[in-house]
């Protein structure tokens, strides 16, 4: 969703600096799938609002949007889910050196399968979902009783491209990806314990608050 916008509100963004720049071009040479910044900008205001003490987030790569949301965030407590191992190194290594290490908990494995170690951080203020796209039902199905009445569950990467909105997908394994995203986001969208906005910023961000008396 690169437009005329988008690229005129990341031109106004104040350049990062340190260790989170080294971790951009990290990401940018060997093609891991960091936030890009005005999504991640996005999110870290909404972060700001709503001021949570604890984040579950699903979907670790190399630490960068947890760092970033550590270091916006004060007294943050972050616990973050990778499955892939050269990733999860990376991002302890990245971790390790920065101020926040004490507020980010890394676990690996899949986040279909730390259902119990992830139980022992919560309940969670917010749950950031950023992992594989064609399972984000299940990640939301699986942590969402681990998420506090009010609480929030923010979604990456819903427009997919723009693909979601009707663009047509070049090949027929992201049709597929696609398909997923829209029976997620309608889902989602229909959900009674939950009110959500589609925010088409970034690679658009699904902002679902959870009610505080059942429908
Ligand atoms: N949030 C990160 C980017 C995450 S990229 C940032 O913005 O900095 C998505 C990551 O999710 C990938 O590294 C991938 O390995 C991981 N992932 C995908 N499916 C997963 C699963 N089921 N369990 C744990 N991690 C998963
Ligand atoms: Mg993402």
């Amino acid at each position: 969703m690169k437009d005329n916008i988008h690229r005129y509100i990341e031109g106004l963004l104040p350049p990062r600096e340190g260790l989170v720049v080294e971790m951009e071009q990290y990401a940018a040479e060997h093609q891991v799938p960091i936030m890009e910044p005005v999504g991640m900008d996005t999110l870290l205001s909404m972060l700001k609002l709503q001021k949570p003490e604890r984040l579950l987030e699903i979907g670790t790569a190399i630490g960068y949007s947890a760092l970033r949301m550590a270091e916006a965030v004060p007294h943050l407590q972050i616990t973050t889910l990778e499955r892939d191992e050269d990733r999860y190194k990376k991002a302890l290594h990245y971790i390790n050196q920065s101020k926040q290490q004490n507020r980010i908990r890394v676990l690996f494995g899949d986040a279909l399968e730390l259902e119990e170690k992830v139980s022992k951080d919560g309940p969670f203020d917010a749950i950031f979902i950023d992992a594989a796209k064609g399972q984000y039902r299940r990640f939301f199905e699986l942590y969402a009783p681990m998420l506090k009445k009010g609480g929030v569950i923010y979604s990456d990467n819903v427009l997919f491209k723009g693909y979601a909105a009707g663009i047509d997908a070049p090949t027929k394994r992201l049709e597929k990806m696609v398909q997923k995203i829209t029976n997620y986001n309608e889902w989602l969208m229909a959900h009674p314990d939950y009110d959500t906005a589609i925010i088409p910023s970034g690679d658009g961000i699904a902002v679902s608050i959870k009610r505080s008396e059942e429908k």
